[in-house]
């Protein structure tokens, strides 16, 4: 009868489970493609040149104070200006509530509180599949959770129609949560058409889109055709939330800097709902960590080191794009019967390869490579030197 005694161990992370696996198996020819994190060529973790610059400015000249509540003012600003666009007028209107938030778990997870609190009937929409801790976010903050449709498994693309039906099926006025680009696990994203009429049917039905943006520039290659979406529903006059993360495109995962931003009516509005983000924020973490801050804001704040990132940003996406033609092609090569256009019709960092789960177990077990048992791999983590070995793999537990 001690005091912990009734603690249980809590289940796995699906994801992290699969790391641990891996990092347990002695065999050169392993592979992980579980991971969520960016790994070059050679498989190593990359730290962007931009970034590195951007510390060689900041060391010496920090002083480590506290940020202010919201955090970064300038990393707000910048961040505003991906988003919405460098010469947005809501910008100038200043009608975007934001603040600094922990990358874009903590962004999401803020505004779910600021849901809460503010509208404690709402409920929120969210894709089938999506990422795992979504579900999480949201069932902490205690917000109810409604499931839209999104994949089509037989295509394994959009299942467009039923996406459109569950839209015009949710009541008035719902919370949609929406992944800006480069969906997560499952790599297909609505066509540019496809978010005009998704958009066009919120504005019927009065529903709050907030985007989960985690993948800015890392999809395509470019920021401002990444924010394609987020644009078309500021075009038609929606009021939308935002997400920001800068794990991905700019390779600062454990730095934690994102922002949530929530575009408001007017300026009134987004100062007290600026005010109640951080009113949020303070019993929780008080204020966001400095450092990751800084580097986002000195990065986008310089005309070079953002072309610098840009440069970067485009060659981490190239070469993911790069390894799904190499995996499609080998595929092929190998004689595979079966599809696999999928591979490059889906975007960002995973391929939904369709592969069940026991299909997944044979790649774990017979070949040793390492992922989600939803078929989910990890393009990021697929290289020149192991996309011929994952290729073969794949085609052994598939024919
Ligand atoms: N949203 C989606 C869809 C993601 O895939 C991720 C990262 N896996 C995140 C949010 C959050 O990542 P982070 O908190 O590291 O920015």
């Amino acid at each position: 009868s001690s005091l912990f005694g009734h603690v249980e161990p809590a289940p796995k992370d699906p994801i992290l489970g699969v790391t641990e696996a891996y990092l347990a198996d002695p065999s050169p020819d392993k592979v992980n493609v579980g991971v969520g994190a960016y790994r070059d060529d050679n498989g190593k973790p990359l730290v962007l040149d931009c970034v590195r610059e951007a510390e060689r400015r900041i060391a010496g000249n920090l002083n480590m104070e506290y940020l202010p509540m919201g955090g970064s003012v300038k990393m707000i600003e910048e961040s505003l200006k991906l988003a919405y666009g460098e010469d947005s007028e809501l910008i100038k209107d200043k009608r975007i509530a934001a603040v600094q938030a922990l990358s874009g778990t903590g962004a999401c997870r803020l505004f779910a509180d600021f849901q809460k609190r503010f509208l404690p009937d709402s409920q929120i929409y969210i894709p089938t599949p999506t990422w795992s801790n979504h579900h999480n976010i949201w069932r902490d903050a205690q917000v109810p959770q409604k499931a839209y449709t999104y994949y089509h498994p037989e295509s394994r693309g959009l299942d467009f129609a039923g996406l459109m039906n569950d839209i015009k099926n949710a009541p008035d006025g719902s919370f949609f949560m929406l992944h800006a680009c480069a969906h997560n696990p499952t790599g297909v994203d609505p066509t540019e058409e496809q978010w005009r009429e998704i958009s066009h049917q919120f504005k019927v039905k009065k529903h709050f889109p907030f985007f989960d943006m985690a993948y800015q520039g890392f999809a395509s290659g470019d920021p401002e055709r990444d924010a394609k979406a987020i644009r078309i529903f500021l075009e038609d006059g929606h009021q939308i939330g935002c997400a920001q993360s800068y794990a991905k495109n700019m390779g600062l995962y454990g730095q934690r800097v994102g922002c949530l931003s929530i575009l408001c009516e007017d300026e009134m509005q987004a100062v007290a709902v600026k005010s109640q983000l951080q009113q949020i924020a303070r019993p929780m973490y008080s204020n966001p960590p400095v450092h990751g801050a800084l580097v986002v804001s000195i990065i986008l704040n310089d005309p070079e080191l953002k072309s610098l990132w840009l440069k970067e940003v485009k060659g981490m996406a190239d070469r993911i794009i790069g390894m799904r033609t190499a995996l499609k092609e080998n595929l092929e090569k190998l004689g595979s019967s079966l599809s696999w256009e999928h591979i490059t019709n889906q975007i960002g960092m995973f391929c939904y390869s369709g592969m069940t789960p026991e299909q997944v177990d044979r790649l774990t077990n017979e070949f040793h490579i390492y992922m989600t048992r939803n078929g989910r791999i990890s393009m990021a983590g697929v290289t020149t030197r192991n996309v011929g070995y994952l290729a073969n793999a794949i085609h052994e537990v598939t024919k």
